[in-house]
């Protein structure tokens, strides 16, 4: 054996579990065709993602939220409306104790997470391209674009939504065009949001506002996820920075009468077709899958690092685990035990965005009235209220070790 585990993709979700791995005492090799200068960059990934409480504890376990904290902006208060503002749901979490969770520029958690591995003695990553894997009955060997190969008893895939990795062990998954392409961007205002995130439903789907430090001048930020149809997307993309800020102005504007103030985008537009996609079974021999190569979801909810980050902390309680018992840990009792604990969160959530974004995003009346008196009536249902913020933080269900704490932020 080469190493204990091999991690095929260094992202937000495979650089977490090697930490988290390695700080167990597993030793740990991580492969990524992507440099790191790159992932880091402010052209490469535009999104700022909402962190849940629950994810909050497991980076802090990690030791990571050291190196993001003084970044993230806590959310304070949720507001989701539909087009015509007549009615919706305000959560505060004077009603919950703590902040729901944070808004973190994704480049702001890839550098925090670089910092977790720097000087992990138990890391090795390299930077290459894992094309292909096999098995024999006590090792997987993961082929590398270079024409080396790494041998251990377990390879975790976490290569991202489209992973090849997933093919090739020949995992059925499901995937749902949703017609959505989310722009993302960052937009200064003029007034303070106080910590205010923003979810608006247009027929073509989500509009949020999600907000983020200030810069060091002190100019209010927020993020900027707006959805439209696949058609359209690339019109607003291209349009002149004028007429997007007058787009935007028009959107934040109608959004809670104008809380924001005079708005202007800063830095590069994105654009992310949005999919849905859920793997059969997250397991095979010697071979498991975590993050959006076992489930990418919809972004309506801010729920897929998030996801992802639940992954990282069952499947390193299992494995450090069984580790401590000297036992096998690509055993396929260890990995089926991971499937079962992890199943019915990642489902519900998958199923539960996948209906948010079918009930809110679309022209029908009858539908929309039905929303409408949805909202009033959970606004007005303080233990369905706090039902729904727990979950979305990340705080029910049985939880694994790494989210029992609360000593985090
Ligand atoms: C518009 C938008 C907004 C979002 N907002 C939120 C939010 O607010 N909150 C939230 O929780 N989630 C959010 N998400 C979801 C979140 O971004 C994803 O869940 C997250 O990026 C998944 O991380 P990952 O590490 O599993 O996969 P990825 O980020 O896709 O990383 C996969 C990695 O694997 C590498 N790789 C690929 N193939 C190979 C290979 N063959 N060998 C080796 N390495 C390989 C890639 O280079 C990459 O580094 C959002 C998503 C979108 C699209």
């Amino acid at each position: 054996m080469d190493t204990e585990i091999i991690i095929a993709g260094g992202g937000l979700v495979g650089n977490a579990i090697a930490i988290a791995l390695a700080q167990g005492g597993i030793k740990v090799v991580v492969i990524d065709p992507l440099p790191r200068e790159q992932q880091v960059a402010a052209a490469f990934d535009g999104r700022t993602s909402a962190i849940s409480s629950g994810s909050v504890r497991i980076l802090n376990h990690m030791g990571v939220w050291k190196h993001i904290a003084a970044d993230s902006q806590p959310i304070h208060d949720i507001r989701v409306c539909d087009q015509d503002k007549a009615g919706f749901v305000h959560y505060s979490d004077k009603d919950v104790g703590e902040p729901f969770g944070y808004i973190i520029e994704n480049g702001v958690i890839r550098r925090g997470l670089y910092m977790g591995l720097e000087g992990e003695p138990n890391i090795t990553v390299i930077q290459d391209k894992v094309v292909d894997y096999s098995t024999t009955a006590t090792s997987a060997t993961a082929v590398l674009e270079s024409g080396k190969s790494i041998t251990a008893p377990l390879l975790i895939a976490a290569d991202g939504r489209f992973s090849k990795l997933r093919d090739k062990a020949a995992i059925p998954h499901r995937v749902i065009s949703y017609d959505q392409t989310a722009i993302v961007c960052v937009i200064e205002h003029e007034h303070p949001h106080e910590g205010l995130a923003l979810e608006k439903f247009y027929p073509s789907g989500p509009f949020a506002l999600l907000p983020l430090v200030p810069t060091q001048a002190g100019v209010n930020r927020s993020g900027v996820v707006w959805t439209e149809h696949d058609n359209d997307a690339p019109k607003f993309v291209a349009l002149s920075d004028e007429e997007f800020n007058a787009e935007l102005q028009r959107r934040v504007g109608e959004a809670a009468d104008n809380y924001w103030g005079k708005v202007k985008a800063v830095g590069k537009r994105f654009a992310y077709p949005l999919k849905l996609m859920h793997a059969d079974t997250f397991i095979a021999h010697r071979f498991v899958l975590v993050g959006d190569a076992a489930h990418g979801v919809h972004p309506i909810a801010g729920q897929g690092v998030n996801l992802g980050y639940r992954d990282v902390a069952v499947l390193t309680e299992l494995l450090l685990g069984q580790r401590k018992l000297g036992l096998d840990l690509g055993a396929e009792s260890v990995l089926k035990h991971y499937q079962r604990w992890r199943r019915f969160d990642s489902m519900t959530m998958t199923a539960g965005t996948d209906i948010l974004n079918r009930l809110f995003s679309n022209r029908s009346r009858s539908l929309s009235l039905a929303r409408r008196a949805g909202m009033v009536a959970v606004n007005h249902m303080p233990p369905l209220k706090k039902y729904f913020m727990k979950h979305a933080m990340g705080l029910v269900g049985d939880l694994p070790r790494m989210m029992q704490d609360d000593k985090a932020a």
